[in-house]
Parts: structure tokens; C-alpha cells; sequence
């Protein structure tokens, strides 16, 4: 762990989130989480969307979890968890729906992850995304405190 580090990334449309996406998400391993902050239509399912099917060994649709919840899909190495905690309950609902385990053994990207309060791991790579000067314009800001996502990041963005 370190202090935090931000990265912020400048999207210009739906294609060039989805490559930031894509080149993400070729780095992720079982245990990751990725924590998707920003308001309704920032683009966080366009975002988790675009990573999943870059995953998934044969096509497959991705809808928006915002009523299941969580939607889990077979990633090549581990499941992949794709979560919208909107609607959660409460609190208890984070280990009713298994997140908790996910969380350790899964790929997990999580909208609206202040649902998660203490329960969002130290170890997540946060993205929130913002609205940019035009209307498909996007600002996406990375931040992470675990030493382990120094050298993913680098290679995953400037590689
Ligand atoms: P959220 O899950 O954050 O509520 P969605 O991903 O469902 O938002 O919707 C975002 C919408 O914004 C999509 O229709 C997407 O095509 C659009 N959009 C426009 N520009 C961008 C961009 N640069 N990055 C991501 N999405 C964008
Ligand atoms: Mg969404």
C-alpha cells in the first residue's frame, strides 16, 4: 500500500472508453476489484460492458445489473462479477449475494460501490468517471493505493 495515486484519462467517445476498458481488463486476475463511481449515464456499464466481452471466451450479451444485482459471467481464468448496488438493500446483501467471497476469488466490477461502505476492499482499483466539456466526452480517473497496480497500470495504458 502507498498513498493514493490518480491517473486521469481523457475519452472522447463510447469507442475510446471501451479501449481504455479493454486494455484494462487484459490485465485483471482473479482477486481484482474494480470499483465504477460516477452518476446515472457516466458510462459505467458501457465501461464494464466493453471489458466483460473482451473476456469472454464466445459472445455474450451484457445487460445492466441494475435489477439482479450482480450478473456472473465464465472469464477465461476466473468468473467475472459485474454488479450494479443501486438497489441494494442493505448492507447485509453484500455477503448474501456472495460479493465478499467474489471479491477474493473473482474479477469484480462494482457500480455504485458506496453501497459497499467498509466493505469495499483496500486493495480496488477505483475509475469514476465524469462528464467532459461535450456531451460524449468522458473523464476517467483511476485511483488505486496498493503497489500492485504501479506496474498493470503502466503496462496497461502506455504499454
Ligand atoms: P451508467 O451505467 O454509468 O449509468 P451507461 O453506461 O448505462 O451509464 O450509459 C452511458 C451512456 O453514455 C451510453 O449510452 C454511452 O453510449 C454514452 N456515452 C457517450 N459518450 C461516452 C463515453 N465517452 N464513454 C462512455 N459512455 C459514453
Ligand atoms: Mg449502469
Amino acid at each position: 500500500m502507498h498513498s493514493l495515486a490518480t491517473r486521469t484519462l481523457h475519452s472522447g467517445s463510447p469507442d475510446q472508453t471501451c479501449a481504455v476498458a479493454r486494455r484494462l481488463g487484459a490485465h485483471l486476475r482473479a482477486g481484482d476489484v474494480l470499483l465504477l463511481h460516477g452518476d446515472i449515464g457516466a458510462g459505467k456499464t458501457h465501461f464494464a460492458r466493453c471489458l466483460i466481452q473482451s473476456l469472454l471466451p464466445s459472445p455474450e450479451d451484457v445487460p445492466s445489473p441494475t435489477y439482479t444485482l450482480v450478473q456472473i459471467y465464465p472469464g477465461p481464468a476466473c468468473e467475472i462479477w459485474h454488479a450494479d448496488l443501486y438497489r441494494l438493500p442493505g448492507p447485509n446483501e453484500v455477503f448474501e449475494l456472495g460479493l465478499t467471497d467474489a471479491f477474493d476469488t473473482a474479477i469484480c466490477l462494482i457500480e455504485w460501490p458506496d453501497r459497499l461502505g467498509d466493505l469495499a476492499p483496500s486493495t480496488a482499483l477505483t475509475v469514476s468517471l465524469t462528464p467532459g466539456a461535450v456531451s460524449d466526452a468522458r473523464v476517467l480517473t483511476l485511483s488505486w493505493k496498493s503497489a500492485d497496480w504501479d506496474a498493470r497500470l503502466k503496462e496497461a495504458l502506455d504499454g
